[in-house]
């Protein structure tokens, strides 16, 4: 395996993304503390993001609103803006493209670059680069941190280390001592279960693991994960392996005046129509439908979650058909007083047209086809007036909007999800 003997990557991650956009966007918030929230007219709800100076007071991403409330009383909330943020991606992604090409898009908010011979002998002065062009063209509120190291993995670590607006340069020599104090949330592949299996086989530091032999690492993530993770913190090239398409869902939290269930299931339908529109848009069929809820009852949250086979499918008819028999089960599970505070729908089981065909051959169904072309003469009516002009059944979008264009850092919305 190749060991790179210079910085070879950049990492760059933007700092506080939604909420530094939200006060590069509306001055009132500048150099206050501010909570992202799903929508507005209800406390009952949570800071999904928040801006520096909210960290600084404690506050973190994910948080009650109440929790926010007593870390830092005077809090801003601002519900979110999915399409603003959406924007200022693409226009972001456009200013930092002409200082240098950009290798993959990570999530909203994230990108990776390889770096040229002559980037690699100034990362300082490609650092400024970017961070100028970011705050001459889209806005001096919109901070980055970057990170430069000898492969992607250890780049997006060492940008980690200097937020907000920090540079940090780890060069081959500097690893992987420079690691040992990095706490283990901080390294992509070490999640909460993780962090426990290695406990339990007595590794309770970035010391402690990195004087692992890359067999020992295989052994705890008991698959070839934890080998490459080895190779990855020791400097060498080495990269993830892409993962397949899983999976096209959309979930909602209700407002409060649409939580009993006879109200949630439109909005289900809505979400299944728009997961199925971008499904198709991408090429895929599903197998199988989930629906899932939280709801509150005897004062307490519970949840609920079915699902069902589908013949390999991609129209709306065939998708709503499938969420009208879950409904139906849904129905006879919870009262019709049920109090749902969040659907969401998930189109899983893919296959690609390849596999579809030879469903087609199996189990032809000349309904189902003629459905199908429904589907794409709606999709290519909206297309054509960028709006949900034609849908199956009604269209209501419940109060706050952003149906299926919520806020995500790992999917960059379409503007179609807005529709
Ligand atoms: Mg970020």
């Amino acid at each position: 395996m190749r060991k790179p003997t210079t910085i070879e990557c950049l990492y760059l991650d933007f700092d506080g993304f939604f909420a530094s956009v939200e006060q590069q966007a509306r001055p009132k918030l500048r150099g206050k503390p501010v909570g992202i929230i799903p929508f507005e007219g209800t406390e009952h709800t949570c800071v999904i993001a928040c801006s520096k100076e909210a960290k600084a007071r404690g506050c973190s991403n994910i948080m009650t609103y109440a929790e926010a409330k007593a870390k830092c009383p005077d809090i801003i909330l601002q519900p979110q803006s999915p399409d603003l943020y959406r924007r200022a991606h693409h226009a972001l992604i456009a200013e930092i493209s002409t200082v240098l090409p950009i290798e993959a898009v990570k999530s909203i908010d994230e990108i990776t670059c390889r770096l040229d011979t002559g980037q690699q002998h100034d990362p300082e002065g490609l650092a400024v680069r970017i961070k100028d062009r970011i705050a001459r063209y889209v806005g001096q509120y919109i901070t980055c941190s970057i990170g430069f190291a000898p492969n992607r993995q250890l780049a997006k670590i060492a940008g980690k280390q200097n937020k907000p607006d920090g540079v940090t340069i780890w060069h081959p020599n500097d690893i992987p001592h420079v690691l040992n104090d990095v706490p283990f949330a901080e390294v992509g592949g070490i999640g909460h279960r993780m962090e426990r299996r290695l406990r339990a086989a007595g590794i309770t530091s970035m010391s402690e693991l990195l004087a692992c032999s890359p067999k020992q690492l295989r052994k705890i993530w008991r698959s070839v994960t934890g080998e490459r993770l080895w190779y990855a913190l020791h400097g060498y090239a080495i990269q993830a392996q892409k993962s397949q398409r899983g999976m096209f869902g959309h979930a909602r939290v209700l407002p409060p005046e649409l939580r009993q269930r006879d109200h949630v299931k439109p909005v289900a339908r809505m979400l299944v129509i728009k997961a199925a529109r971008r499904m198709r848009k991408a090429g895929y069929y599903a197998s199988r439908l989930w629906l899932g809820c939280e709801y509150r009852s005897d004062q307490r949250d519970h949840g609920y979650s079915d699902s069902l086979s589908l013949p390999i499918v991609s129209d709306d008819h065939a998708c709503l058909t499938g969420l009208n028999t879950l409904w139906q089960r849904l129905c006879q599970r919870l009262s019709s007083h049920t109090r749902i505070v969040r659907v969401g729908i998930t189109l899983g089981e893919l296959s690609n047209a390849n596999e579809r065909q030879l469903d087609f051959l199996l189990n032809d169904d000349a309904d189902r086809r003629r459905w199908e072309q429904v589907s794409h003469a709606v999709d290519h009516l909206n297309a054509e007036y960028s709006k949900s002009l034609v849908t199956l059944g009604p269209w209501q979008p419940p109060a706050g909007g952003h149906l299926g264009g919520k806020i995500s850092y790992t999917r960059i919305p379409k503007a179609e999800d807005f529709w």
